[in-house]
């Protein structure tokens, strides 16, 4: 059946080409609908390939189930496509994109896909993280960010397609590309090669999306912070941010009902007021994701009240100080019972608050400071609502378990037990069951486990892969290859050579392992500097010039 969605960005009227003279390319996204409109780097590719004349290109999401093999714009057949990507953001997609490979009556391995197959091609960012477990399954994997560089890739293969050249012909001229991985070839090569930020947005705004109705627009790439257990900011460096203008220009296009700002860190974007302003002006409402405590005020919560804002989300991550210092999150406890007294007396509806829980540290006497913590939060909500009959409405805790990601500096960190994160979630709840009008949730500390176990695993790790597939469930899969898999959850130390190590993501090994070990001591690092590329601390270069990839990188 087919499916229908709202195309806003009005150049894609065209967007239906004829096969003929171009290379024709599918875009599967394999989750759900709602994630597919609210993920915006296969939005960019689609877009990217769909104004270029050289390309039909039509996309697929879903997982992996037989009405998913057609095409959201044509109905067209996905085995009818020469060239077929992947866009691989999380680590449980790994399975919905096995099950199309199935769906499509392929071999699993690329080397057993002869001649007649299509060409499978992953991208997104858990390619360029640690494709290794699943490597084995694509033809190629495209490492980097995408935009510019995969439609030039895709390009160099459209003159092959056209002269009837073979799938092998079209490999041997992608694999020329430094940006092009498989697991014979140990690319190394550069990340930081863009030399400007050309910002993502939303090119389908649906009510069916996560953001319902919403233009998402990326106000920034890359995070100053280098919050210890997030890959944000240790694989999109330099940080980059949008021009006020160009944020203008991208609204005044589109002229959407509602902007959803997509970045990290957001309130120290230079304009954001600026821009809000302007929105508020333009009666366009806007939303913005997680905040960082030590830059809201009174005013600028009065400002966000005033514009119809109902909940705040602020990111917490360690349960007390001292998880806190570990994993380098800086704010001062002080700033934050203010924040949540403002945020009270301004009769906000929801506070969202999120943790983190499983790093090794974590002792009874954290879990202590965090009632203490809770009561702190509760006294700030109360002298919020003094004198007014209402105050600050609910407060929502959700709480995730530490999925190691390569590239960071707890990709050396040991995986704990599901028993163990069991244990440390219910004395989670039972301290938020003492606060009233406070709720909890909770992610499945198994599924984090094996997440974990699939960001840092190796392509010996495939096996596991087939078991997914197999037993239709990670958690089955995970329950009969539980002994082998211990090896991927275990400490590592500085001699161990990741799989991810053949992919240059610009910083250097030596400091990220610098900062595990201040993650054991408990010291905190400071802020990175805008524009500080090269860096003497990470090892970042400046920006590579394509001239510069010389044969170390390729
Ligand atoms: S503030 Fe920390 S958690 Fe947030 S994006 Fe930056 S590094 Fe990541």
């Amino acid at each position: 059946m087919k499916k229908k969605r709202s195309v806003i960005y009005p150049k894609l009227k065209n967007a239906l080409k004829e096969w003929g003279g171009r290379l024709p390319v599918a875009i599967v996204f394999p989750e759900k609908e709602s994630l597919a409109f609210s993920t915006l780097g296969w939005q960019r590719i689609y877009k990217e390939l769909s104004e270029e004349d050289d390309f039909v290109v039509e996309s697929f999401y879903g997982q992996g189930r037989k009405e998913d093999l057609f095409s959201v714009e044509n109905n067209t057949p996905l085995s009818s496509f020469p060239i077929i990507c992947f866009s691989l953001n999380f680590e449980l997609d790994i399975l919905p994109f096995l099950k199309f490979l199935r769906q499509l009556n392929l071999p699993l391995k690329s080397e057993a896909r002869g001649e007649d197959f299509p060409l499978i091609i992953g991208g997104g960012p858990l390619c360029f993280l640690n494709p290794y477990p699943f490597l084995g399954t694509l033809d190629f994997a495209f490492v980097g960010e995408g935009e510019e560089k995969f439609v030039q890739l895709l390009k160099s293969l459209k003159d092959t397609y056209l002269t009837q050249g073979s799938k092998q012909d079209l490999l041997n001229v992608a694999l020329k590309s430094p940006y092009v991985l498989t697991l014979d070839k140990k690319a190394k090569r550069a990340i930081c090669v863009q030399d400007r930020f050309s910002p993502s947005y939303s090119l389908f705004i649906s009510s069916r999306s996560a953001f319902p109705d919403t233009l998402l627009l990326e106000i920034n790439r890359g995070c100053l912070y280098g919050c210890r257990f997030c890959a944000a900011g240790f694989i999109y460096r330099p940080f980059r941010e949008i021009r006020v203008e160009e944020a203008k220009k991208i609204v005044e296009d589109i002229k959407p009902r509602k902007v959803g700002l997509v970045g990290t860190a957001l309130t120290d974007w230079p304009y954001l007021k600026e821009f809000l302003f302007w929105l508020q002006d333009k009666k366009i409402k806007f939303s913005l994701s997680s905040l960082r405590v030590n830059s809201l005020d009174f005013e600028f919560l009065y400002f966000l009240r005033k514009t119809g804002t109902r909940s705040i989300t602020l990111a917490v991550e360690g349960i007390s100080k001292k998880i806190r210092k570990s994993i380098n999150k800086k704010f001062s406890e002080k700033k934050f019972l203010e924040v949540v007294e403002h945020i009270s007396r301004l009769q906000f509806n929801n506070l969202k608050l999120y943790f983190i829980l499983g790093f090794p540290q974590e002792t009874e006497e954290d879990f202590l400071e965090l009632e203490d913590f809770f009561s702190k939060i509760e006294e700030a909500r109360a002298r919020g609502k003094e004198k007014r009959k209402k105050g600050l409405d609910l407060i929502s805790v959700s709480v995730s378990f530490l999925v190691p990601k390569p590239w960071t500096p707890l990709q050396w960190i040991e995986l704990l037990k599901e028993g163990e994160l069991e244990k440390r979630a219910k004395r989670f709840k039972q301290i938020i069951g003492k606060f009233p009008r406070t709720k909890v949730s909770l992610e499945n500390p198994l599924l984090s486990r094996i997440q974990g176990i699939l960001a840092r695993g190796d392509e010996k790790l495939f096996f596991f892969l087939e078991e997914a597939l197999k037993t239709n469930s990670w958690v089955r899969a995970y329950k009969n290859c539980r002994e082998k898999l211990d090896p991927y959850t275990r400490e590592k130390g500085l001699q161990t050579s990741f799989p991810w190590e053949h992919i240059d993501m610009g910083v250097n090994k030596a400091y990220l392992y610098k900062e595990y070990l201040d993650f054991k001591r408990g010291k905190q690092s400071p802020k990175c500097l805008k524009g500080c590329e090269p860096c003497a601390r990470c090892g970042l270069k400046k920006f590579y010039k394509e001239e510069e990839l010389d044969e170390n990188h390729l």
